[in-house]
């Protein structure tokens, strides 16, 4: 298995901006996934590291292995795409033995090979049948058993779950994810889907508009938003307008649009935000740390009147509206009788989750 670093890496399409100064270390064996709306460079930078694309500028390394202008069947890697690509003439045992046949592989460990994969992918038994004879989820598992065959270094995963209804893509999501576990192998995944890097990944790299925005653990990029866009991207979360009307070396009190004050904790300031008296910033508050209150007076604690309720059984969503914002929120509900549109209502807002998202 081995690592891959991005050194600075530029890619443009004659004047079009494809990506621009992806700098990342990517470990051996972790599952590594580029997250972002469609546009932002996630498979162009995917392209870069199999070879199908090189870059502008900056260099790629494999371990200490340089291969920035490797051809793509040099590098040792495995890749699936989103449609697949497989070849619908031939049988599941020839399509994944394909690889090593132009390998020059001897018969007999194409058979042992391939039978072993076949195993581990779960497709027993489907040597013999073509492609078009195949349920979408078996069609992606050839997919996967067709890259892993060739025992690459690394393994590329180009959006392989998107062909699949959603019940088939969780169950294929843990499935994924078993083998890479299984294998130890390095992947890197690329997916606009939050829930899949969440779910799966060790580390996200948050992209948009060909600009990496955050590289983290899913726990980090969801608790630890560096800008707007992460915030709002990952998970639900609520965006308030404020000022700074106060700091110390631990807490930071902003003044919002209903007049009341919250107060944050300024180890959650964004390093971006200076956070001085006066500043404007921004407060991302995800809606399940916000939690009703009987109290109305009190730190952290806003009142206002609620747009919305619904009740799921388990949980309470309330729309409130405090002052020109609205606060949406999400709790347990404990038997608690529910408010309804136009009841006013008292929510406390912990200050160890508003974090300053730029
Ligand atoms: P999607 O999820 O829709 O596949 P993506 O995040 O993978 O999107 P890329 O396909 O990497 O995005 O595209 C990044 C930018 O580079 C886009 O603005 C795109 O138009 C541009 N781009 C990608 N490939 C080419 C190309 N071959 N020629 C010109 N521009 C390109």
């Amino acid at each position: 298995m081995s690592s891959v670093t991005l050194d600075h890496v530029h890619k443009r399409f004659g004047k079009a901006k494809g990506v621009e100064d992806v700098h990342i270390h990517i470990e051996s064996g972790e599952f590594f996934t580029f997250l972002g709306p469609s546009g932002c460079g996630k498979t162009t930078t995917l392209r870069m590291i199999a070879g199908f694309y090189y870059p502008t500028e900056g260099q790629i390394r494999f371990g200490s292995r340089e291969v920035t202008s490797v051809p793509p069947h040099k590098r040792n890697t495995g890749m699936v795409f989103q449609n697949y690509a497989l070849f619908p003439h031939m049988t599941v045992f020839e399509n994944i033995a394909f690889g090593l046949q132009v390998r020059s592989v001897g018969k007999a460990e194409i058979k042992e090979r391939v039978e072993r994969i076949m195993k581990l992918v779960r497709l027993e038994g489907f040597g013999e049948r073509r492609i078009d004879q195949l349920s979408g989820g078996q069609q992606q598992r050839v997919a996967l058993a067709r890259a892993l065959v060739i025992e690459p270094q690394i393994l590329l995963l180009d959006e392989p779950l998107s062909n699949l209804d959603a019940k088939l893509r969780e169950e294929t999501r843990f499935e994924i994810k078993r083998l890479q576990l299984e294998l130890g192998i390095t992947t890197i995944y690329v997916t606009h889907d939050q829930a899949e890097a969440m779910s799966m990944s060790d580390r996200i790299m948050v992209m948009q508009g060909g600009v990496v925005q955050q590289v983290g653990t899913p726990h980090e990029i969801y608790h630890r938003p560096v800008n707007r866009f992460v915030a709002s991207f990952i998970g639900e979360t609520n965006l308030w307008a404020g000022t700074v009307v106060g700091r110390d070396q631990a807490e930071v009190h902003v003044r919002i649009s209903s007049g009341q004050v919250l107060c944050g904790l300024a180890k959650n300031a964004s390093p971006k935000a200076r956070l001085a008296v006066g500043e404007q910033v921004t407060l991302s508050i995800r809606p399940e740390a916000v939690q009703e209150s009987s109290e109305r007076v009190g730190m952290n604690i806003v009142t206002g009147t609620v747009v919305l309720s619904e009740f799921t059984g388990a949980c309470v969503h309330y729309v409130t509206a405090v002052g020109q914002e609205q606060l949406r929120s999400m709790s347990i509900n404990m038997g608690r009788p529910v408010k309804q549109r136009g009841d006013a209502i008292g929510l406390h807002i912990p200050k160890e989750s508003i974090y300053f998202a730029g």
